[in-house]
């Protein structure tokens, strides 16, 4: 959304065809194969993003990506103290803690300059993160466990941009932040995300609306 080109590497298909479906450029490939980071001549970049959950899998890509890139900047994630120490001493440069600040040091490193700090402040303020009310929480174990804190990924549909179509109106995903256009709009893609990612409860991303609901138990609250 800042414009800076990127590309991804993911060994999960699932994923792979999420992204590819918001139109990012996407590779299904291997990325602990040094001679696979070799050829793509990663050593180019301007910074690798290692956003991986496991702590153990991105200890080993950080390995693998020094070996071949020694300079590379390398921004990585860690979910424990522990962590953190071990991606340091394998030369991660950056190593980031929770979710919002992952994201937002990833936009602070690599947004081009007329992108300032204040822009993103001003995004991040103007898309506070949402939640469900206890009455909602309430109403089923599916909203209970996916009551949010999101921060709902864009103001748009972005799999309608991919495709140059429009919408009618948004919905969020509680459990991942995803955003999609509503069943009055053609391509449905809030429906879509919740079927194929299995992620049930949604609440409206319309201003001023606060209604959520259950697909598995079908009620709007
Ligand atoms: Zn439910
Ligand atoms: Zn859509
Ligand atoms: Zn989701």
């Amino acid at each position: 959304r800042a414009g800076v080109p990127y590309s991804v590497i993911t060994r999960n298909p699932d994923g792979a065809s999420e992204l590819e479906g918001r139109g990012a450029p996407v590779l299904i490939a291997d990325y602990m194969r040094a001679g696979l980071l070799r050829d793509l001549n990663v050593a180019s970049a301007r910074a690798l993003v290692i956003v991986d959950d496991d702590t153990e899998m991105t200890e080993r890509t950080v390995s693998v990506v020094r070996s071949v890139a020694p300079e590379l900047r390398l921004i990585t994630r860690a979910t424990s103290p522990e962590g953190f120490q071990g991606l340091q001493s394998l030369g991660a440069q950056h190593i980031l803690t929770a979710p919002r600040e992952v994201a937002a040091g990833i936009l602070d490193l690599l947004t081009p300059p007329e992108v300032t700090r204040a822009d993103i402040t001003r995004h991040l303020a103007e898309h506070p993160p949402v939640t469900l009310n206890a009455t909602q929480r309430a109403q089923c174990e599916h909203a209970a466990h996916n009551a949010g804190p999101v921060t709902p990924e864009a103001d748009v549909c972005l799999e309608c941009v991919a495709q140059g179509d429009t919408w009618v109106h948004l919905r969020v995903c509680m459990t991942c932040g995803h955003v999609g256009c509503c069943d009055s709009s053609r391509n449905k893609h809030a429906t879509a995300h919740a079927r194929r990612q299995d992620h049930p409860v949604i609440r409206s991303a319309e201003p001023g609306e606060t209604w959520a609901y259950c697909y598995e138990h079908q009620w709007t609250k």
